[in-house]
């Protein structure tokens, strides 16, 4: 059997959220899609482990909020690489509660529907959820992203123009030049480039930058990441 088929597969990319008594939480999800129009029924594949899988299965609501071309990939971190049992990950992102009350985004969306699940199927590491469409809006025209588009993306970030203006190393043995790669999502530091979002400027070797700097695609501290060549 040949894998790289199933990186032939189309995808989008959305974060799913639900509720359960009260509380919200959301993930990424590249696995949503539409099964029949008449009645509207979709489906979406939620890992088990995954706290919006606990919300969805006793609830029985969901919504999904489509993210755009330009959404800014720390976003994706944000929903994708780090849990709600550990942070509340809409403390920092604008959203307001649907119908359902599930909660979907202000920004950084093209749109979103709510859903109320008729059928659940085990598919051992995850569960399959079929659900009727209760509500939905439309944001914005702007193309949705794809799951590949995505991967694109990452694998863009950082690589950039590191082969200019390269400072001289040599600070007491700091390799000026030594990339550091995110274990967790694939985000490259580039010490060249720097990150100058967060106030690293270009020119910094991973060992000076603070160490409460995380990663700006996913989050993780800086033990996360790793040397590479
Ligand atoms: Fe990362």
């Amino acid at each position: 059997m040949d894998f790289n088929i199933f990186k032939k597969v189309s995808y989008g990319l959305y974060v799913v959220t639900s509720i359960r008594e009260g509380k919200i939480n959301g993930q990424i999800a590249n696995t949503f899609f539409q099964i029949t129009s008449d009645p509207v029924l979709v489906a979406i594949g939620i890992n088990k482990s995954n706290l919006t899988h606990a919300y969805i299965k006793s609830s029985g609501i969901f919504a999904v909020s489509i993210l755009p071309q330009s959404v800014p990939l720390d976003l994706i971190g944000h929903f994708g690489f780090k849990s709600g049992r550990e942070i509340d990950k809409f403390a920092s992102v604008p959203f307001e509660a649907g119908e359902t009350g599930a909660p979907y985004l202000l920004e950084n969306s093209i749109g979103y529907l709510e859903a109320q699940v008729v059928e659940s199927f085990d598919a051992g590491t995850h569960s399959v959820f079929m659900a009727r469409v209760v509500n939905t809006a439309v944001f914005s025209n702007e193309e949705p992203i794809t799951y590949a588009d995505y991967h694109y993306r990452k694998r863009s970030t950082g690589a950039g123009p590191s082969q200019q203006g390269k400072p001289d190393g040599g600070r007491g043995g700091r390799p000026l030049d030594q990339k550091y790669q995110c274990l967790i999502c694939g985000y490259v530091y580039d010490p060249a480039a720097g990150d100058p979002e967060t106030g690293i400027m270009p020119g910094t070797a991973f060992a000076d930058i603070p160490d409460d700097w995380v990663c700006p695609i996913c989050g993780v501290g800086k033990d996360q990441f790793e040397p590479i060549t």
